[in-house]
């Protein structure tokens, strides 16, 4: 059997299989027996549906339709009966699967493939550019699935959207590496924490399995190559923040985008939260950062800031210079600010394993009044929980969005949510926040959205425990009609005919929907529920779960991928937190 063959039918077993455990050893069985170890990082991107880590940017530049020209090439059919199956199966991976198996004419001579000569044919295929480009790649594609037997087609054709079902995300990869290492999840840590500071889990695959000895390794903060975020843990209380952390210093949260920025020599690339490129969407901040005389890799949230009236813009007005074109328009209509409020790499010195004081000298010392765009955090040692209530009270007159507690005496934390950094946010309820959900499936519209297609979200929290999606609440408010338009086409691109298997749910949708899309959702309150799974257990008698109540919409978060949304621990504490504020407010 090819090496590509092989690899189809383990994936074939992962896409079937619905335990954790089992995905995660049938995983750790493909790298073993995967021969190419050094092939072995074209492989994982292949099973992530990329073609290079995501801050690269490298894109397939082939969508559903080529795809479907392709298999129609491929195996003589006409494209308006590929497309009509397509209609019916709702998965481009089937649809070249059964028509290679129908197949109405063989490619002129047989081709065994391998991962490695499928992996750079698609890599050749993205770097086409030019007139009649597109023709050539859908020809080239053409070619591949023609090679290909029906399995191996079925995982060919989803490769290009990016859409290869397995049901499986990072943590199943981390612990799969782990097993092959050391029979055991033991070196998961470790693992977890070379990906969280270069974001490639390609180049974590290679270095754990093509290499016997990674005792060495040293894992520094390089240049180019983003950092998984430290994230902040959430308190019920000021007095909590005593509790937790020994010695701290009170920020203002700023409500913006975060960003990560990468100078060396010139050069400036500028990361969003979720390791994507976005250097292009701020050019008056790369050229002030350019001419700078140190080489650093530094953390600042940017928010929009209104000169004339000296206050700061709410965060839909700052997300506008988020965009791909009309980008000088917006320098000028939304001026911006940043905030640096960390740095990671200074000149060839690493800081993530310096406390946050020391961390903090550097930021003060180059960036503090920077220019006009650049400055550092407001940092602020309150005595006591008075004087932290007042800073809170003090941020949300500027218009923010409240506070950050930082331990002075922490590393960085990357890719983890810790007590090193604690978050205080106004929103419902006192010190309440707002969740990050992943949707998973859409209503029919009904009142004044009978017309269109989806009037409400099925969404979902993560249990990390159970390795699945729980759904928490059904929403159909808060977001513009324009941007529910927006929202209801990308949603229409990943519709599923069945509920998708890393989803845990007692409701049936309209439509599933990949789990893809990240949505911010506000809530009175987090309630007890027969209906909503999260955090359900189905063998007891009493099947509750969490849910919320009055759920809305407040933004879509493009910056947040799937497998970074609101835990299940993280509404079980929430719901703590709710009880204990209860408490103290009767
Ligand atoms: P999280 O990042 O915790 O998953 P989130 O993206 O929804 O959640 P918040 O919960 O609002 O963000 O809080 C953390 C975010 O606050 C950071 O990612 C950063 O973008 C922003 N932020 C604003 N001001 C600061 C600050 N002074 N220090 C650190 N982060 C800040």
């Amino acid at each position: 059997m090819s090496d590509f063959g092989l690899v189809a039918k383990y994936l074939k077993s992962i896409e079937e299989e619905n335990s954790r455990l089992l995905m995660t050893n049938i995983c750790a069985e493909l790298f073993k027996n995967f021969a190419d170890k050094q092939s072995i990082d074209k492989l994982i991107y292949f099973m992530q549906g990329i073609l290079r880590p995501k801050f690269e940017g490298i894109e397939f530049g082939i969508g559903d339709k080529y795809i479907i020209s392709s298999t129609a090439i491929a195996y003589g059919y006409d494209v308006s009966y590929v497309n009509r199956l397509y209609k019916d199966l709702g998965d481009l991976g089937l649809v070249a699967e059964k028509l290679c198996e129908e197949r109405k004419q063989e490619p002129l001579f047989k081709k065994d493939l391998s991962i490695t000569y499928v992996y750079d044919t698609c890599i050749s295929l993205s770097r086409i550019t030019g007139k009649g480009s597109l023709d050539l790649k859908l020809k080239k594609f053409a070619e591949l699935l023609g090679y290909a037997t029906p399995l191996e087609a079925r995982y060919l054709a989803r490769y290009p959207t990016g859409h290869m079902r397995l049901g499986i995300g990072d943590p199943t990869i981390l612990d799969a590496i782990s097993i092959v290492v050391k029979s055991t999840k033991e070196l998961r840590e470790e693992i977890e924490r070379y990906y969280n500071l270069t974001s490639d889990l390609g180049k974590v695959a290679k270095v754990y399995l093509s290499t016997s000895d990674f005792s060495n390794l040293k894992s520094n903060v390089e240049y180019f190559s983003p950092v998984r975020p430290a994230l902040a843990e959430r308190v019920s209380s000021i007095e909590e923040i005593f509790e937790k952390q020994e010695r701290f210093g009170i920020e203002f949260k700023y409500d913006g985008i975060r960003l990560q920025i990468h100078k060396r020599g010139k050069e400036v690339k500028i990361f969003s939260r979720n390791q994507e490129n976005i250097t292009r969407m701020f050019p008056d901040l790369c050229s002030e950062i350019s001419s700078m005389n140190i080489d650093f890799v530094a953390e600042g949230e940017c928010i929009g800031f209104d000169i004339v009236n000296k206050k700061f813009l709410p965060f839909q007005v700052t997300v506008q210079r988020k965009r791909k074109y009309g980008i000088q328009e917006k320098v000028k209509e939304v001026p911006i600010y940043v905030f640096m409020f960390d740095i990671l790499k200074i000149n060839d010195e690493d800081l993530i394993d310096k406390p946050y004081w020391e961390r903090r000298m550097y930021l003060e010392k180059y960036f503090k009044n920077y220019s006009k765009l650049i400055t550092v955090s407001d940092l602020y040692f309150p005595r006591n929980t008075d004087d932290v209530k007042k800073l809170f009270h003090q941020a949300i007159e500027l218009g923010l969005e409240g506070i950050m507690s930082k331990n002075l005496d922490a590393l960085y934390t990357a890719g983890a949510r810790k007590f090193s950094w604690i978050k205080l946010k106004k929103s419902y309820g006192e010190f309440i926040d707002t969740i990050d959900c992943v949707v998973v499936g859409t209503f029919r519209g009904t009142g004044q959205r009978a017309s269109q297609e989806f009037g409400g979200l099925l969404c979902c929290v993560y249990n990390q425990e159970k390795s699945r999606f729980e759904t928490i609440a059904k929403v159909s408010s808060g977001l513009s009609e324009l941007e529910y338009e927006e929202l209801g086409k990308k949603l229409s691109e990943i519709k599923l005919k069945k509920r998708p298997k890393e989803v845990f749910s007692l409701l049936e949708p309209d439509y599933w929907v990949e789990p893809k899309f990240v949505v911010e959702l506000g809530f009175d309150e987090i309630t007890v529920s027969d209906i909503h799974t999260c955090n359900m257990d189905e063998s007891s008698s009493q099947k509750k779960g969490y849910a919320l109540r009055f759920p809305r919409l407040l933004r879509i978060r493009d910056d947040k991928d799937k497998d970074e949304v609101t835990t299940v621990k993280e509404i079980i504490d929430l719901y703590e937190i709710q009880r204990k504020q209860s408490r103290v407010n009767h």
